[in-house]
């Protein structure tokens, strides 16, 4: 089994990581793979599940449930 030979810094660990985070940011805001959904007509993702309905080919994955904003708080 290969085992690393050094330990990594911790300046490089988190130059990884950082880089990593710029990359996804990057793809999340490029939105190059944005589709619409089948069933709602909401801008999704491509092979990913709906948020807005749940549904992913043609059929319910996940239920989606609608959080009440908290207004006032009853004693
Ligand atoms: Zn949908």
């Amino acid at each position: 089994m290969a085992v690393p030979k050094k330990k990594s810094s911790k300046a490089r660990t988190h130059r990884r990581f950082a880089s990593f985070v710029t990359r996804k940011r990057n793809q999340l805001e490029g939105r190059t793979h944005l589709m619409v959904c089948d069933s709602c007509g909401a801008a999704k993702l491509a092979h990913h599940v709906c948020a807005a309905c749940g549904m992913y080919k043609g059929r319910q994955v996940i239920t989606v449930t609608k959080t009440k904003k908290v207004t006032k708080i009853e004693a």
